[in-house]
């Protein structure tokens, strides 16, 4: 395997680490278009979810239904949009695909972070792919305190 990014996270993206169980790791994304996105990433370097064994599929289950939970719970999110995509990875020549899931809560309401309101306007349809752009520092440093404090209880 060459130089996987997934397998050597930096100190800053462990910043944002929400969770870990003994297979995943869940972070806090860099993108929060919907506040609250996450990230969940197998810890051992895999491509695709046929390749999970029984005990890492068996783990993910209680992790979707843990975060979906918490998401509704902590920021009251109406339902969550999961997406195993890896597009990304195969731009590349040679395909190395390390297999992470993304979890966009969505909003049928605003929701209100230090006072900033955000708003996802396009709610019973698909999530925007060119939603606005990140939050400020204050609110994503909240975000990820709350769902730390949450998922660590
Ligand atoms: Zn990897």
């Amino acid at each position: 395997m060459v130089n996987c990014s997934w397998c050597d996270l930096s100190e800053e993206d462990k910043r944002f680490q929400v969770y870990e169980s003994t297979f995943w790791s869940v972070f806090l994304s860099d993108e929060q278009d919907y506040v609250g996105r996450c990230i969940l990433v197998l810890k051992r370097h895999c491509a695709s979810l046929p390749e999970l064994t029984e005990d890492e599929w068996e783990e993910l289950r209680g992790l979707v239904c843990k975060v979906e939970t918490c998401l509704k719970t902590v920021l009251g999110a109406a339902l969550c949009n999961w997406s195993c995509l890896m597009n990304s990875f195969h731009k590349e020549s040679e395909p190395d695909p390390h297999l992470h899931i993304h979890v966009r809560p969505r909003y049928d309401r605003p929701v209100m972070i230090n006072g900033n309101i955000y708003t996802d306007s396009e709610f019973g349809h698909h999530y925007a792919l060119d939603k606005n752009g990140p939050i400020p520092a204050e609110d994503k440093e909240e975000v990820l305190d709350r769902l730390k404090e949450w998922l660590s209880r």
